[in-house]
């Protein structure tokens, strides 16, 4: 139900418009608000707090029906999620309470902070602080590339509370977007999911309340890495989305297409492309679903996992969508068609939530301890 659901919004609501939101780079309020209005915010959040209790397939099939469609909406959701985890898995009672609601409904979106200028793959390197003062935590800093900057109303933001502890040092904290000393920077111009919002958040002396921390100081890096490791699925569906709507949309143009006086999908060459593309598609959805169903089941140990299906699903994706392309020649390389923009969607799935060099390094350590132990 869900699925169809997210199917019939991407189709009716967003397919007439995903050309034009990308070339204005507009941000796709009305859609948001329709989705709002159909609860698909409701899927990701727990039945406690007026949410409809989905896991993480629940959350990967919606993302993969938005994506295939348009990725740029998909991630505005996606990333709304990634803003509610940390207050799902580590709020107190009250956080929950008083924000989850407000995100299930869709009125509120939220965001995730933790990537600056000088700290991308190294996250351990930020500099945004967070000082006990005045009664609360006075965040100074600027993140940066942050998505839905400047839309959501709530940001999870990584701080450091003791610099001298580095990465055990930091901690997350929750800022609303009206509150003084915080605004946003430089909005990015991007090769695609253009009708995205990524932003720069700039604290500057911004007093938050107390009660705003997320879990306990010290704690902000464990809870980033456990919401990164059960959300990375959610970019694994994103990606599957984008490879499973570049191989509807090239072998519809492959059905069509006449050169030699036959339609190009009587040539073999052509056939061959469409099924390995399809083969890589099908190979993306095992993985990405089997290891959301893994999270689901309460499995502790999904760090590999959950990696694996980040780089299968993103490295088919680009392999996809540059063969799509190809399939539709000279007319793939011109806007007027949607292939173009589904291979410049697909690259940054490659690249955020962690690189997949990173994630390489992490799934080869996994592989590593796991021998070891083994002995
Ligand atoms: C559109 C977009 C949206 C984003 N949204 C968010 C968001 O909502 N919240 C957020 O916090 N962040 C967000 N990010 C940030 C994103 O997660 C980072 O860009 C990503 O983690 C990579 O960091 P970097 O850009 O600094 O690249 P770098 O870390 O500088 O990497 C550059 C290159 O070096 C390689 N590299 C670096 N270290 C290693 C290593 N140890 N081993 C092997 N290779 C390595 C990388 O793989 C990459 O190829 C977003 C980024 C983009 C582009």
């Amino acid at each position: 139900m869900i699925k169809e659901l997210a199917g019939r919004i991407a189709e009716e609501r967003i397919r007439p418009v995903r050309a034009e939101l990308d070339e204005r780079e507009e941000f796709p309020w009305e859609i948001v608000k329709e989705m709002a209005r159909s609860d698909l915010f409701r899927v990701f959040v727990p039945e406690e707090y007026e949410g409809l209790g989905g896991g993480c397939l629940e959350l990967c099939l919606v993302v993969e029906e938005l994506s295939r469609v348009c990725s740029a909406v998909a991630i505005t959701y996606a990333a709304s999620a990634l803003g509610a985890f940390p207050l799902i898995v580590s709020g107190t009672e009250e956080q929950k309470k008083k924000h989850l609601p407000a995100i299930a409904s869709g009125e509120k979106l939220a965001a995730f902070a933790l990537t600056e200028a000088t700290a991308g793959s190294d996250a351990g390197a930020i500099k945004t602080t967070a000082n006990r003062e005045k009664g609360g935590y006075v965040l100074n800093g600027t993140k940066q590339f942050i998505t839905n900057g400047g839309e959501a109303e709530l940001y999870t933001v990584i701080a450091l509370t003791d610099k001298e502890r580095g990465a055990r040092g930091a901690s997350a904290f929750l800022v609303e977007k009206d509150t003084q000393g915080f605004s946003f920077g430089k909005k990015e111009r991007k090769m695609g999911i253009r009708a995205s919002a990524t932003r720069e958040l700039v604290f500057h002396d911004c007093l938050i309340p107390e009660e705003n921390l997320i879990g306990k100081e010290g704690m902000g890096f464990m809870i980033t890495l456990r919401v990164l490791d059960n959300s990375r699925p959610g970019v694994a569906a994103q990606a599957l989305g984008i490879a499973q709507g570049a191989l509807e949309e090239a072998t519809d143009y492959a059905r069509q297409r006449v050169q030699f006086e036959h339609p190009i999908i009587s040539l073999q060459a052509v056939q061959h492309m469409l099924a390995d593309m399809a083969i890589e598609v099908e190979a993306a959805r095992a993985l990405v679903y089997s290891v959301a169903k893994t999270i689901d089941s309460g499995s502790k140990s999904i760090k590999e996992e959950s990696a694996m299906a980040k780089v299968f699903a993103s490295d088919v994706a680009m392999r996809v969508t540059t063969n799509a392309v190809q399939v539709f020649g000279g007319s793939g390389y011109m806007r007027d068609y949607p292939i173009e923009k589904m291979m410049r969607d697909a690259k940054i799935t490659q690249i955020y939530e962690g690189t997949n060099q990173v994630l390489r390094n992490v799934i080869a350590s996994e592989l590593r301890k796991r021998r070891a132990k083994a002995e």
